[in-house]
């Protein structure tokens, strides 16, 4: 299982990442991670919000 962040200073709270997979992101003033750990079946859709975030503002944790 992985992990994922939000560089909150980066997030222009668009939606985008919510709206790829709202299992795993919430977007409020900022976006939130609202799961510990991605699982694997959500490992794509998390990688498709990160390359599609339009700030960068989304990492996986090493
Ligand atoms: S896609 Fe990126 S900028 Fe948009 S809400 Fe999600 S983390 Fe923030």
């Amino acid at each position: 299982m992985k992990k994922v962040k939000i560089i909150e200073e980066n997030c222009i709270a668009c939606g985008l990442c919510e709206s790829i997979i709202s299992d795993v992101f919430v977007v409020e003033e900022v976006a939130r991670v609202i799961v510990d750990e991605v699982t694997e079946n959500q490992i794509e859709s998390v990688q498709e919000a990160i390359d599609s975030c339009p700030t960068d503002a989304i990492e996986w944790v090493e």
